[in-house]
């Protein structure tokens, strides 16, 4: 099988499934997090599957660069990639302050799957199907991509920030957030993570990007709606006007 071969029948294998995730999420909410429930199967701390599940993104995406070296602004998608990843893969799930609350291996099973997909995807198509040579720099697509991207992304940090700080460590107990965008709505850090990888579907204007947004889509705003519900039944006084994740929509 060629790699392009691949490359199509990993992209097929993601657009299909979309559809049934978006499904199953909004049945079944994703059992990690205040979602843990038991009869999920065996666990793993919560540290160790998050660096089981995001790792594939920081390697596989490295491994294309390697073996394909661009001259190219192809670099300038690889840098923001990997400042993501790297710090979702061997920061964030050290600054958790339940580090070792037990998450259902199928979290990491499943989640390494679809980001050896996805980063095989966003890999090829960066470094083999897609030129991007200096005057990609000035095309709109290029420079409305990047600033969504870099609004997401201040964005799924600040949010993360504030969640991670509401506990002293080693505790679970829930508070209300009441910060930044909290005050509008109960999932700013989904948010964020939706807007950072529609500008990067715009910016690398590839099916590979387009096939990331809207799996990270289908993905987080099931679990932003179960967040939402999660908070109004738990905090009888959750402030009455608060969307799930976008303002006066949902
Ligand atoms: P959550 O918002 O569920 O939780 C983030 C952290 O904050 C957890 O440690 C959580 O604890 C804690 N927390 C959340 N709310 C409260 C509260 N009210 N009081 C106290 N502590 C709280 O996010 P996820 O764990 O689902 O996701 C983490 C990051 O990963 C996000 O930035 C998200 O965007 C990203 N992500 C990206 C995906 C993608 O498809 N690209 C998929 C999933 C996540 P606890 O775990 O105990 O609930």
């Amino acid at each position: 099988m060629t790699e392009y071969n691949v490359y199509v029948t990993f992209l097929a294998i993601i657009f299909i499934s979309m559809p049934f995730e978006l499904f199953f999420l909004l049945k079944k909410t994703a059992p990690y997090g205040r979602h843990t429930k038991p009869g999920w199967g065996p666990t793993v701390p919560n540290w160790l599957g998050w660096v089981w599940m995001e790792a594939p993104s920081v390697f596989v995406m490295l491994y294309f660069f390697v073996i394909h070296p661009q001259q190219s602004v192809a670099y300038i998608f690889l840098v923001i990639w990997e400042i993501h990843y790297c710090y979702r893969t061997f920061i964030f799930p050290f600054r958790l302050r339940d580090y070792y609350k037990p998450m259902p291996i199928i979290i990491p099973f499943s989640g390494f799957i679809y980001n050896c997909l996805n980063a095989s995807v966003n890999g090829y198509s960066l470094t083999v199907l897609y030129t991007y040579d200096a005057s990609w720099l000035h095309d709109p697509r290029f420079i409305i991509g990047m600033i969504i991207f870099v609004l997401g992304y201040a964005i799924n940090q600040h949010s993360d920030y504030i969640l991670l700080n509401l506990r002293p460590k080693h505790s679970e107990d829930y508070t209300i957030p009441n910060r930044g965008l909290f005050r509008w709505i109960s999932c700013p850090n989904y948010l964020g993570e939706i807007l950072e990888w529609s500008g990067w579907a715009i910016a690398t204007w590839s099916l590979a990007g387009l096939a990331f947004a809207l799996w990270t889509t289908c993905t987080l705003l099931p679990r932003a709606l179960s967040h939402h519900r999660w908070y109004k039944e738990k905090f009888p006084n959750y402030p009455k006007n608060r969307y799930a994740i976008i303002y006066k929509i949902m």
